[in-house]
This record gives structure tokens, sequence and C-alpha cells, in this order.
């Protein structure tokens, strides 16, 4: 064992969450036959399986084995009221208060719904913000929401973009073209941490600028929830949705989440309810006030939470390994996972700095506040036979075309060694495929 080897080592002997890797079950490396555990560096694509999730279903499909329709209210977690077990363990996870936050759908069908009430457009003011590189999905959704609108998709998407030769953007320059743009804006949607270069935005900040330009601020958090700490209420966020299954750990296609800030929750005077059931938004029962949701009145009376845009009753199975998930982090707590997961990338960056190779460079900011725990590698020559490289050793990591690697240890359940294991992976094969 090399002295780097040993330091790496003793980093993990030291690190006070180290236990937590004997909850998760780490896939074996795919390249190797002899049963050892891979390298798995790709968390921020899909998280990996808590252990205990698997006796969790088992015990509700107990539940529905033994209760049957009963279930609805006998069930150790009943039924009916399943989706707010997990409500405040998400509400704590994004910063926000219990009523601001519903578990339901996927992240692109939350986004929609969100956006139909938040997304409002006057002839004055009719387009949407987006910052740049976009995940696909996200500018489907807006350019969609905008054809439903009859807009159009191309004149009325406004685009914030990384400065020419700069890979992340500023957030002067998102500042600028709202203090210039802005009142052309009905919403700005940005993503909390950037899926592709890792980059986190300050949202206080920026919510401050969309509210003084008179824009709504919605946020997609695919890569930030369970990844960096949130204060979605305090930072005065209008919307956000985040899915459940990267840094969550919820399995894939795990149940998303959603968040209304309470200033649009109907929860002032008669008045500011009477606004908020007129706000337009998709209608079902599961939105309606549960104390009258049995009433089997044709008129929605929508619930003052965010569980107003939650429209059929909730998926038990599908949210079962959630609640595992999401109690986890409740049980450590954002706080305790940051400070190892700064730790973490800050190592990963310096071995990965250590190797010194120009045929690769990391994009992801080098300020610690302005990125979660994810690094991307633009790869400068033959990206994919480094990322190939990569993967025949045993790192599990995820490649972006046309030339990015994004390496995500995460506080959970890497440790120290993975991310010395994985620099000497990048050495080696930097060296044969890339020239020095
Ligand atoms: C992962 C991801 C999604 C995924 O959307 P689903 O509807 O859950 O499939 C959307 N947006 C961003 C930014 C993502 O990173």
């Amino acid at each position: 064992m090399s002295g780097d080897e040993e330091h790496a080592r003793r980093l993990d002997r030291e690190d006070p969450l180290r236990s937590w890797r004997e909850r998760f079950c780490i896939p074996p490396s795919p390249a190797h036959d002899d049963g050892r555990e891979s390298i798995y560096l790709c968390g921020n694509s899909l998280g990996l399986q808590p252990k205990a999730v698997r006796t969790f279903l088992e015990r509700e499909l107990d539940d529905w084995a033994r209760l049957g329709v009963e279930g609805h209210f006998h069930a150790e977690i009943p039924w009916y009221r399943y989706h707010e077990a997990l409500r405040e363990p998400a509400a704590r996870l994004v910063g926000a208060r219990p009523h601001e936050v519903v578990l339901m759908n996927s992240l692109t069908v939350n986004l929609h719904l969100l956006l139909i009430s938040f997304y409002r457009p006057t002839p004055a003011r009719p387009r949407i913000l987006l910052d740049g590189p976009c995940f696909p999905s996200d500018v489907y959704a807006a350019k969609s929401q905008l054809r439903l609108h009859g807009r159009d998709p191309e004149a009325d998407l406004a685009w914030v973009r990384p400065r020419p030769g700069e890979h992340t953007v500023r957030a002067e320059d998102i500042e600028e073209v709202l203090a210039r743009e802005g009142s052309s804006i009905a919403t700005v949607l940005l993503g909390g941490v950037n899926y592709l270069t890792g980059q986190r935005h300050d949202l206080r900040r920026l919510a401050r600028a969309a509210h003084a330009a008179g824009c709504l601020f919605g946020v997609d958090l695919a890569h930030a929830a369970g990844n960096v700490p949130l204060a979605l209420h305090d930072d005065e966020v209008d919307f956000a949705v985040w899915c459940s299954y990267k840094y969550l750990n919820s399995g894939a296609g795990a149940v998303a989440g959603a968040f209304v800030h309470e200033r649009h929750l109907g929860r002032g005077g008669e008045e500011d309810y009477a606004a908020f059931r007129a706000l337009p938004r998709c209608e079902g029962w599961w939105g309606n006030d549960p104390d009258t949701r049995f009433a089997m009145e044709e008129e929605f009376l929508p619930v003052r939470s965010a569980d107003a845009w939650q429209l059929s009753n909730p998926p038990i199975y599908a949210l079962a390994p959630a609640k595992v998930a999401y109690d986890m982090f409740d049980e450590v707590g954002m706080p305790a996972l940051r400070r190892k997961s700064e730790r973490l990338t800050a190592y990963l960056l310096e071995r990965i700095d250590a190797i010194g190779s120009e045929a690769f460079e990391v994009v992801t900011p080098r300020d610690p506040a302005q990125r979660g725990c994810q690094l991307s590698i633009l790869v400068h020559e033959r990206p994919r036979e480094l990322h190939a490289a990569l993967a025949a050793a045993g790192v599990v990591c995820d490649f972006r075309e046309p030339n990015v690697v994004r390496v995500a240890p995460t506080p959970f359940y890497n440790t120290f060694h993975d991310c010395w294991a994985f620099a000497e992976v990048l050495r080696q094969a930097a060296a044969a495929h890339g020239g020095a």
C-alpha cells in the first residue's frame, strides 16, 4: 500500500459517518468476476439501495395480504395518509415548512403541474427564463408549456448561458438578464445544482433578483436534493421539484418531490383562500381537503398545502422505499452529510489535480460553496475510450455526450479510498488514452 493509499484508509477510519456504508447494497464490479465491490461514483444518477428497503417493502406487502382494503386505515402506516408520513422528513431535507412539500409522481410530471399554476403568461410578460446547459426534460417541459399557452417556444424561451470560453453560469449574468429583460419574463426556472457541470446556484440571491424583476422563481432540484443543504422557505423560492432516485436513494423511478412556498397556499384570510382556489391547476380528489374528500362533493376545495397539487391516492409500493431512504437522511441530517461531502469532494479534486494531466480538466467550480459532491471532468481527447477504461477497472460513473465524465462521491456510502482508487485508475487511463 502506498503512502497515499494509507492516507485514504486513515481518512476513512477517522470518518464519523463510515458505518453508514454497511447499510447500503454496494454493487459488485461489473468488470471483475471475483465479487469485489465496484468503485461506485454514480449516486448522481441512481443512488444505491438501502438494505432496509427489502424488509420494509415486505412489511407493506404483508399489510396488503393481511388487511385488504382495511389497510387504508389500519396498516402500520395507513395508506390513506401515507404521503403524510414522508412530509416532515422531506420538509427538513429541503428547508421547507411541512405544508409546503408533497411527494408525488415523477419530477417532470411535477414540473408540469407546477408550471400550470406558476407560469401564467400575459401579453406583456410571456417568457420563461432557463439557464444552460439545461437538462432536456426541463427544456421540453418549458417549451410545451409555452405551446399550451399559444406562445412561440423559440421566441419566448429566454436563456442565460456560460460566457464563451467558460463552463458555468455567472450569477451576475443571471441578475443582468433579469434587470434588462425581466419585465418580459413570467417565470424563471433554474437548476439548483447543474446536472452537467455540478455548479450550485445561490438560490437566495437569484430568487431576490427574480422577484425584483416581478418574476416567479422556480427550481429543479434533481441534483441538489440530498446533495446540498437547502432552505427553500427562507430563500423565498416560489416552487421547486426534485426526484428521489439520485442522491435520495429511493430506487429507479421513485416518487418525486414538489415544493410550493407558503405564500401561494391560501393560508391568509378568506380572500387569500379564494385566490388560491381560483389558481389554475390540475385538480384531483387527493388535492381536496382530506376532511371533505369523501363527502364526494362536486366542488373542489383545495387543501391549504402543497397536497393541493396531488391528483391521486398515493402509490404505497413506490413510496415505501422513499420512506426508508428519507428517514435515513433525517437520522444523519444534512449538516453532517454536507460536512463529509465537502471533505470527500475536496479530497477527490486534490487527487485528480495531482495527476497533472492536460488530457482533461475539471469544470465544476473550485469554490466548495458553489458545488455539491459531483465533479465534472471535461475530457479533451478520446473521451469515450477514457470512460471505457474507467469502467474496465471497476469504476461506475457516467458519461455525458460528447465529452463529460461525471463522478459523484456521496457521503452516505462512498469512501476516501474510493476517491483515491478512482484517481489512480484515471491517472493510468489518461496516460494510456489521452497522452500525458
Ligand atoms: C434527472 C433529472 C430529471 C429527471 O426527470 P424525471 O421526470 O424524474 O425522469 C429532470 N431534470 C433534471 C435536471 C434532472 O437531473
